[in-house]
């Protein structure tokens, strides 16, 4: 499996922390070219200079998901620069734990913002280029145990991720006969800059488990996406679902 990603090009959204961040790591030791983006433009320099040998290896670009104009932009820099992305990992994501009585229309707004539209932007901009490429694509998006169960406090967000459930099953069956694999990551809780977000410190004692129990770290998630993209050809992982044991 060593050499499966060595000559990938690898768009990684969200990658200046968390998940995205682990991710981008793990991606750059085993060989692969990886598009970081973010809007911390700091971070991801940061985070380029502790790769130390391998900063050959990674290519930080400054991207807010939310503008369309902005990743039609980068998408282009990143095609004049490497030639083609042969996998997308739609990672970049906000979570604000909030009751819909409540009606909290900025935090709606962000999350429908960042976690659908900016996925759309994404995979509408990175597609073609797959397709126009003729190289096996992969689409890997960050979903949530929150995409395959509701959770109360997390009504919205627990929405946006049925949302890329939906549109994953329905792209895979548009592109796995173009030779484009689509997978879902159903993470359960995992301790990150996430929950910050969140300012209703009622409804968050009320329904986060993730306080009282083991979680999962972002190790265990980049290793899930990295098994889905050593596959070979001729299998696709098309879901993860992974959690700490006590959370379902
Ligand atoms: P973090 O808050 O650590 O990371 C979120 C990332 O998204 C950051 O790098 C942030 O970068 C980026 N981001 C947010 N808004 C935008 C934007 N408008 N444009 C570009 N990038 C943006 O959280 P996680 O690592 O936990 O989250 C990553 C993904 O994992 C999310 O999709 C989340 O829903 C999912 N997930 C997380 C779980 C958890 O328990 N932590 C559980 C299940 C799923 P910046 O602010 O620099 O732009």
């Amino acid at each position: 499996y060593n050499n499966i990603l060595a000559d990938k090009v690898i768009f990684v959204t969200g990658s200046s922390s968390g998940i995205g961040e682990e991710l981008v790591r793990d991606l750059v030791l085993l060989g692969a070219k990886v598009v970081a983006v973010a809007r911390r433009i700091t971070r991801l320099e940061k985070l380029k200079t502790s790769l130390e040998d391998a900063t050959g290896h990674i290519l930080v670009k400054k991207l807010d998901v939310t503008v369309e104009e902005d990743v039609n932009r980068v998408v282009k820099e990143v095609i004049a620069e490497c030639g083609h992305i042969d996998i997308l990992v739609n990672n970049a994501g906000v979570m604000y734990f909030t009751l819909v009585e409540k009606y909290t229309l900025a935090d709606w707004n962000a999350m429908l913002d960042v976690n659908v539209k900016g996925v759309l932007h994404c995979i509408g901009n990175i597609l073609p280029t797959m397709l126009q490429s003729q190289r096996p694509g992969h689409i890997v998006n960050i979903s949530s145990n929150a995409g395959v169960r509701p959770f109360a406090g997390l009504a919205v967000y627990t929405g946006t991720k049925y949302f890329i459930e939906g549109l994953s099953g329905a792209l895979r069956q548009e592109v796995s006969d173009k030779n484009i694999k689509v997978t879902c990551i159903q993470a359960g809780d995992i301790k990150t800059e996430l929950l910050s977000h969140s300012t209703d410190k009622e409804v968050v004692d009320k329904f986060d488990i993730s306080g009282k129990i083991p979680v999962l770290t972002t190790k265990e998630i980049s290793q899930s996406i990295v098994f889905a993209l050593l596959q070979p050809n001729h299998s696709a992982v098309n879901s993860i679902l992974i959690e700490p044991p006590l959370a379902s």
